[in-house]
């Protein structure tokens, strides 16, 4: 999974101005200087541990058309959606969050099916908030913030390495 798969506590941020390509940090050979091999790009391999999912209430924000995909995936109206899975944040509407062990965990966030592991239930249908972290524009704004999510989030700095224009494209798919 993702989800964060998405990271919900992290605010949105305002788009700063794109910089050239060949400025990005992550460009740079072995940018975050572990792995001595002088590879451009980030790794990332998720571990499904759920963090980015639970802690501290958070938000979870989903477009009209993801909305209406997670209803269909659910088998239920778009109004019973809203109801029983979402809830209002002055960003906009949410996913909803259920108490947990662990904190506010997301409320399709399934702790039950594989022991040990905590599993997005609507994979398939997440919203783009959640199928593009860590690659979110304040996420890779520097080595330093990239740095501090990865103190979170198990699955940074590991796992299949990502070309940088693919984590560029990923980071402008939303305005995180
Ligand atoms: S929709 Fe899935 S990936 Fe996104 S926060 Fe909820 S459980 Fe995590
Ligand atoms: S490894 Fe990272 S992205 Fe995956 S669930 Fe844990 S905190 Fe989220």
């Amino acid at each position: 999974m993702t989800r964060r798969p998405a990271r919900r506590e992290h605010p949105r941020q305002t788009a700063a101005a794109e910089p050239a390509a060949e400025d990005s940090w992550f460009d740079a050979p072995d940018p975050t200087g572990r792995t001595r091999t002088g590879e451009r790009g980030l790794r990332f391999e998720c571990t499904s541990c759920g963090a980015c999912c639970s802690g501290p209430p958070g938000y979870t924000g989903f477009t009209p058309d993801e909305g209406r995909a997670i209803a269909r995936h659910l088998g239920i109206g778009e109004d019973e959606f809203i109801a029983r899975y979402t809830k209002a944040t002055s960003s906009g509407p949410s996913l909803a969050e259920k108490i947990s062990a662990f904190g506010f965990d997301c409320v399709f966030l399934d702790r039950q099916r594989v022991p040990g592991k905590a599993l997005c239930s609507i994979y398939e249908v997440r919203p783009e908030q959640c199928r593009t972290w860590p690659f979110w524009r304040s996420v890779l704004k520097s080595e330093r913030t990239w740095d501090r999510a990865a103190s979170g989030c198990p699955g940074m700095n590991r796992g299949p390495l990502h070309q940088p224009s693919f984590v560029r494209l990923t980071r402008d798919r939303v305005d995180i």
